[in-house]
């Protein structure tokens, strides 16, 4: 009586060289616009794909998520901006301008007004 073992070699390997090599873990589902494939990939290969999409992984959300979930500010009132313009200028701290009218307000700005911001409202004071 014969045995037979199904074996699952990688594709790229084959793609490239025709070459044979035994698949390792689970087939690699990539979605790309329109292209969708399975995939089976040697170590090497797979190796090769999680580095090269390892930026891209991390930047994205899962299918259906918000987006941008990590942004830590959302676009606030224009009097919140003309606030923190006054803010500055109090400070003597300039804004830089993209173009006239549109400010690039620098993190490290938009954190010290924030933190400003509460100590103001939580004393109730507003001036
Ligand atoms: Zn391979």
């Amino acid at each position: 009586m014969r045995e037979w073992a199904v074996t699952v070699s990688c594709d790229v390997h084959f793609a490239e060289d025709g070459e044979k090599v035994e698949a390792w873990g689970d087939p690699v589902l990539l979605k790309i616009g329109k292209a969708e494939v399975e995939l089976d990939l040697c170590a090497v290969h797979r190796k090769e794909l999680d580095m090269q999409t390892a930026v891209w992984l991390k930047a994205g959300r899962r299918p259906g998520q918000d987006s941008r979930p990590h942004r830590s500010h959302r676009r606030q009132s224009n009097e919140y901006y003309r606030k923190m313009r006054e803010f500055a200028a109090e400070r003597d701290i300039t804004i830089p301008e993209e173009r006239p009218g549109k400010f690039k307000y620098p993190t490290k700005l938009r954190a010290d007004f924030e933190a400003w911001l509460a100590t103001v409202t939580a004393d109730g004071s507003d001036h």
